[in-house]
């Protein structure tokens, strides 16, 4: 009920926004107001100068400077001052400043003339021999006078004000919108009191009152002050009029007992109407500029939300990259930035990966919301943001940044003592012409992940070497099109052998870039590369058209040619429609599925199972094979076998790396060749590359065997001319070519 009361009155509190919206609005408003009192005041001068040299008013020249000029004058004087800081306001602009001057010039003239007339009048005063009851005739006069000598020193000082100070100061503006507002109704009243006792009407007076509070939005309660402490002046002075009608002007020109003068009820009711009615229209304003100014206020909360987050990395709550390039750049762009010592860090936390599947992905948020936070404590007054996923970049003071960069990294190790969490940091110094965010933190993101799996390396500062390196990462970024164009993709085959008899039961195809300028490149170099950058597709694609081409120059020539297993990456189910593709190109060069298998590794089926499910069947279905790739290199492999089915298993080639050393090896080859028999799968080792592994492999039953130890990847002419040469065999049923197969 209070509060509904307050509101209503409007002495509840404001929210700043809401405060703010109905201060610029009265800024606004008073624009037009002092705008037109300018030129409104200006006309009023011209006119009663005119009509002092028409009518021969000369002799009354200091009556009218009393009644009109003075009064002209400030109200003139608080017009140019309100417009001045009102502009200064609304346009931010400094140019109104000069407005101050005419405003202290024609201020200066009031406050003189009012000078003189006091003086002027005391001298009377004293001159006379009733001086009390004199003075009480003048009194009136008096207090008027005093308003204007005194509003005309205040507008002096505020128009010294806002032309000297730059600063725009908000008290200074409201207080000269009070005094203006001041002046508009002191101005109103004392003319129409001097018109009504002319015989005159109080247009004036119902103007200005209407001009302040009608144009201006004022709290309730304090419209209605105003409102009535105005009209109650006002009446108060006309009132008096009744029994001063038979006083003369001390000068003696005008007489007024010619005009009878009072108060009617019908003034009396009208006043009321009048004073109500403004009221009323204070409330209503003021209500419906709160509604509109609350309705600003959300959609304002709305759009400043929407522009935090904009820039604000939501998970971690620090800012993201939006942000830090807009500010990275403007920030070297300073000249105050030394460009010589500043360093672009890139943070990965190393076994991030590893923590998230031990731990959850829950545990694993709070890990990278607790990393951002020590980045940023650590790194203070520097730019920092999360980059992506478990990665962080920095931009700071080269100078010492390695000391924080490793007090940072002693309080990540001790985030999780157990998953050995820590930091790896990439480092690049950009020119000091240079002002590329993103490209800086790419080359900071390269050194980073040139020492990810080396162990006992954490910090790299990209150099020389990288940037040799770097070059070459984005010349395959930009070129993989016109490489897969000019066919300097090729695709390589390794011959995959039967442990029975060591002859060739397949080929696996293997892509090499065949570069003009950095030549032959190995998969190592492009692949991983191609699948960040989301361009794996073209190269897989690329791969299956080759093998088709192979096998259909075979098969219409009688060369010897044997199923080739491609290596579809898992992001060709996602990038294209590898199925589809496979089954159009094998349409095109007449390829049975028989010679046709995919190999998908392990780390595919952990993500988007139900994409690749539908893709595993729709392979199926069209008669192709599929392998596991890999096995043993990830976590998962025992749920997969459970999940999928295979046609062959291929055992990673990490299982023989320890092979003469490690006693465990022969054990675990063992057991997952014999759950390849039982669940009906081909089991086949990758990376032979000795005998005594060979024969351990064959005695346990594995089925085939690919490594060095029988071929090196090789283009399908070489392979072609070893078989013919009799250095490698192929089983008997592929000598004669493809056609005989069919
Ligand atoms: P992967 O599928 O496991 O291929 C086997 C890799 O082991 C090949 O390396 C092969 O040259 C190598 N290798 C074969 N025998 C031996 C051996 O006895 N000892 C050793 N140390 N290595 C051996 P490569 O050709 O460099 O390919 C590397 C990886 O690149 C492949 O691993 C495969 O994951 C990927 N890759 C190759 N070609 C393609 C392709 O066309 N598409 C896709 N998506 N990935 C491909
Ligand atoms: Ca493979
Ligand atoms: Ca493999």
């Amino acid at each position: 009920m209070v509060k509904t009361v307050k509101s209503w009155l409007g002495i509840e509190k404001q929210s700043k926004y809401v405060n703010e919206y109905f201060h610029t609005t009265n800024m606004k408003a008073s624009i037009y107001m002092s705008a037109v009192i300018i030129v409104l005041e200006l006309w009023m001068i011209i006119r009663m100068t005119r009509s002092i040299f028409t009518d021969h008013l000369q002799k009354v020249f200091w009556v009218l400077v009393e009644k009109y000029y003075t009064n002209y004058f400030v109200l003139l004087a608080s017009g140019l001052i309100m417009l001045a800081f009102a502009l200064k306001h609304t346009t931010q602009k400094t140019g109104s400043r000069w407005l101050g001057l005419p405003a202290i010039v024609v201020c200066g003239l009031a406050a003189a003339a009012e000078v003189r007339i006091i003086w002027v009048r005391t001298g009377e005063l004293l001159a006379e021999n009733n001086m009390a009851a004199v003075f009480e005739k003048y009194r009136s006069n008096y207090i008027q006078s005093f308003i204007v000598l005194i509003s005309s020193l205040m507008l002096i000082s505020m128009a010294i004000s806002v032309m000297i100070h730059q600063k725009d100061r908000r008290w200074k503006r409201l207080f000269v919108l009070y005094l203006f507002s001041f002046v508009c109704i002191d101005f109103g009243i004392v003319l129409s009191a001097n018109s009504y006792s002319e015989g005159g009407q109080m247009l004036t007076f119902l103007t200005m009152v209407l001009y302040v509070v009608c144009l201006l939005t004022w709290r309730p309660y304090a419209g209605v002050l105003i409102l009535t402490v105005s009209y109650l002046i006002f009446y108060y002075k006309i009132s008096h009029m009744l029994d001063l009608s038979t006083v003369r002007d001390f000068s003696g020109v005008v007489d007024f007992s010619l005009f009878p003068t009072g108060l009617g009820d019908g003034i009396k009711i009208n006043g009321f109407m009048m004073w109500l009615s403004t009221v009323i229209f204070c409330f209503s304003n003021y209500h419906k500029t709160m509604t509109q100014a609350r309705k600003d206020e959300d959609l304002e909360s709305v759009n400043s939300h929407l522009r935090k987050i904009s820039v604000i990395d939501e998970l971690t709550g620090i800012h993201n990259m939006v942000y830090f390039r807009s500010e990275a750049q403007k920030l070297l762009k300073y000249v105050t930035t030394d460009t010589a010592n500043v360093v672009y860090l890139f943070f990965d936390i190393e076994n991030f990966k590893y923590y998230n599947e031990k731990n959850g992905f829950h545990a694993g948020n709070e890990i990278l919301i607790k990393t951002a936070h020590i980045i940023e404590e650590e790194f203070g007054n520097s730019l920092v943001a999360r980059y992506s996923d478990d990665h962080f970049v920095v931009l700071t003071k080269f100078d010492g940044a390695d000391e924080k960069r490793l007090k940072l990294c002693k309080r990540i190790r001790e985030l999780d003592e157990e998953t050995r969490l820590s930091l790896k940091c990439g480092a690049y110094r950009p020119h000091s012409k240079e002002n590329d965010p993103s490209l800086a933190c790419d080359r900071a993101r390269f050194a980073c992940n040139s020492i990810k799996k080396h162990y006992d390396e954490n910090y790299r500062l990209y150099d020389r070497e990288l940037e040799e390196q770097f070059k070459r990462k984005q010349y395959i970024i930009n070129n993989v099109d016109s490489a897969i164009e000019n066919g300097y993709i090729r695709v390589y085959f390794q011959p995959v052998l039967s442990t029975e008899d060591t002859s060739i039961v397949g080929f696996e195809a293997l892509a090499r870039w065949q570069d003009p300028i950095y030549g032959l490149m190995s998969p190592s170099a492009f692949i991983e590369l191609l699948e960040e950058h989301r361009q794996i597709h073209k190269v897989d694609i690329c791969m299956i058209e080759q093998v088709c081409q192979a096998y259909r120059g075979a098969a219409d020539n009688g060369f010897p040619f044997a199923p080739v297993s491609l290596n579809f990456s898992r992001l060709d189910f996602e990038l294209c429609d590898i199925v589809g593709e496979l089954i159009r190109l094998a349409k095109e060069y007449d390829v049975p599925p028989e010679y046709l298998d995919i190999e998908i590794t392990e780390s595919a089926l952990s993500t988007a199972q139900d994409v690749l499910k539908k893709n595993m069947n729709r392979l199926q279905d069209a008669g192709y094979k599929v392998w596991l790739d890999d096995f043993g290199s990830g976590y998962s492999s025992l749920n997969v076998l459970k999940d999928f089915h295979f046609d062959v298993l291929k055992i990673d080639m990490k299982f023989l790396a320890g092979f003469s050393k490690n006693e465990k090896t022969k054990p675990i080859l063992m057991n997952i060749v014999n759950l390849t028999k039982q669940l009906d799968m081909i089991s086949l080792t990758e990376g032979v590359e000795e005998k005594n592994q060979f024969r351990f492999l064959a005695s346990i039953g594995c089925d085939r065997v690919q490594g060095y130890l029988f071929s090196k990847p090789l283009p399908y002419g070489d392979i072609c001319r070893k078989i013919e040469s009799g250095e490698l065999k192929i089983s008997e049923k592929y000598r004669q070519g493809c056609s005989a197969v069919k």
